[in-house]
């Protein structure tokens, strides 16, 4: 990174940012401005450039921060995600541990639960009878969707599955720095694997399944950024042709492992709600019936509620 070294005398944070944003924006490198404030921002230990004492914008670095950033920085030109930089981030007000190649949670996601606590917040006779909901969590990833759910339903337990060894590990070790390890059953498990459902019959029946499955499009793979084809899991990603093949294991299995009135939440591609419509219709004898679909920030339709069909 020797050609990227700051001409001596930029040595404050504000001008460091200004020097990085430069060479980030030179090299095409996505979003330089957020990219140079969270890294410098982090090394001076805090979460956003704008929460930084303003003493600190314009007092000297020292040779040792202006290395760590260095170091930082040469892994964004790489086009390494900052959540992996930075080695944390927020979901839901929590802050998490992200590693490579553990799928980062979007913002969108955020949606999805809390659409699910508004779901358990109107219908708390019915979802969880004994004490709070017991949730099924398909693919974990770093935990997100899973100790979010907990923080904010006391009550709440969760049996959370991943079939990959990173995203258990990581799971695990959020749930502990989030002091949520005593309601969360953490499984590796591939559900795409025949009779999976049998090794979470004993935990259950649940309440509520949620998943943010990978469902990207195969042919679609090639088109997502650097920043995620080239750090992030595919197995987090890639969803088969249509973007269907995990979404259907998890409807398939639904039915064994839920409660009369339980709920499965997913998050889908904007061409699921149909998809998975037909899909349902065509499969009568999970006698599951999609009875929602919500939009995201942007407007697309992102989200869907399954349940049970009427008797
Ligand atoms: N929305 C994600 C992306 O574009 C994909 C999420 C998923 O497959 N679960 O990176």
């Amino acid at each position: 990174w020797e050609p990227h070294l700051p001409p001596a005398g930029l040595l404050n944070a504000t001008e460091l940012v200004s020097h990085w944003t430069a060479v980030f924006e030179k090299r095409g490198i996505p979003e330089a401005r957020e990219s140079s404030e969270y890294i410098v921002a982090h090394v001076l230990g805090a979460k956003t450039f704008q929460s930084l004492k303003p003493v600190l914008w314009t007092q000297p670095l020292t040779p040792w921060q202006l290395q760590c950033i260095q170091e930082l920085s040469s892994h964004r030109l790489q086009r390494m995600p900052v959540q992996y930089i930075l080695g944390e981030w927020d979901f839901q007000g929590l802050s998490l541990k992200m590693a490579p190649p553990v799928f980062i949670p979007r913002p969108e996601t955020e949606e999805l639960v809390e659409w699910v606590l508004e779901e358990v917040a109107q219908r708390p006779r019915v979802i969880g009878t004994q004490g709070g909901p017991l949730i099924l969590e398909v693919g974990c990833g770093s935990g997100a969707i899973s100790l979010s759910l907990l923080s904010h339903l006391p009550q709440s337990q969760v049996i959370a599955v991943d079939k990959g060894e990173a995203a258990i590990c990581l799971t695990r070790e959020n749930a502990q720095r989030l002091r949520l390890q005593d309601r969360i059953r953490i499984i590796p498990l591939d559900v795409t694997l025949e009779g999976s459902w049998a090794h979470l019959l004993p935990w259950g029946p649940v309440d509520l399944v949620v998943s943010n499955p990978p469902y990207v499009f195969s042919q679609d793979i090639e088109q997502l950024a650097p920043e995620i084809r080239s750090y992030e899991d595919p197995a987090a990603l890639d969803g088969g042709e249509e973007g269907m093949d995990i979404i259907a294991h998890i409807l398939a299995l639904a039915p064994r492992l839920l409660k009369d009135s339980g709920s499965v939440f997913l998050e889908v591609d904007p061409r699921h709600p149909e998809l998975v419509g037909s899909w349902l219709r065509s499969r009568p004898d999970l006698s599951l019936d999609l009875v929602a679909v919500r939009k995201d920030f942007c407007g697309r339709p992102r989200f869907l509620h399954i349940r049970r069909s009427e008797a």
